[in-house]
């Protein structure tokens, strides 16, 4: 298992070909993502999100007004108050999403979340492994797009390469899996 974020970051970019060979023998296998869900939840029990918070500095977090409503609600504090203290406007897309400061999160303290209770579902979501597939921060190419974040994702994945069988530049697997539709 590894967790050293420096690691895992060059780790999965030298991966990156590999990872697109590994989704497409998923694909062509019809392996079911709720495979990769499986083993992914095992991995969270030996994960300490407490002593990572990559998510919280390497991703941007959308918002919407209900959720900074719950936000300010959490704080007690006025709406508009929060809306222009922690939040500011997507310039292309013009989306809302929490501003960051110190390159992470503006409610990111260390490695904890001041706001943790009133977290965006977004946040709460993250990173998608017991969404049975069902967002689409869940999709297998999301997933291998976010495994350099993510120390869940990253063993996760590998873990998965490991279950099925499969071998960089040999995907050779003719088995099923559990779960695989039978057609
Ligand atoms: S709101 Fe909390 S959990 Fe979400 S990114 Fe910010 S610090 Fe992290
Ligand atoms: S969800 Fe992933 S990136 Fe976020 S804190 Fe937990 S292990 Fe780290």
């Amino acid at each position: 298992m590894v967790t050293d974020l420096v690691q895992i970051r060059s780790l999965a970019d030298a991966k990156e070909s590999e990872n697109t060979e590994f989704r497409r023998f998923l694909r062509h296998h019809h392996v079911p993502d709720q495979v990769f869900y499986n083993v992914a939840v095992e991995i969270e029990h030996f994960i300490d999100c407490r002593a990572c918070a990559n998510c919280c500095r390497q991703t941007r977090v959308n918002v919407t007004e209900p959720e900074i409503a719950r936000i300010a609600a959490f704080l007690n504090d006025p709406v508009e108050t929060d809306l222009h203290e922690y939040v500011e406007e997507d310039p292309v897309e013009h989306r809302l999403m929490l501003r960051q400061e110190n390159d992470a999160c503006v409610f990111l303290d260390g490695n904890l979340c001041l706001i943790y209770e009133a977290r965006p579902d977004a946040c709460h979501n993250f990173p998608h492994v017991d969404a049975h597939g069902s967002t689409l921060g869940s999709r297998m190419s999301s997933v291998v797009r976010n495994a350099w974040i993510c120390p869940i994702l990253y063993n996760a994945l590998e873990e998965h390469k490991h279950r099925t069988g499969w071998h960089h530049h040999k995907a050779q697997f003719t088995g099923t899996f559990p779960g695989t539709p039978s057609h």
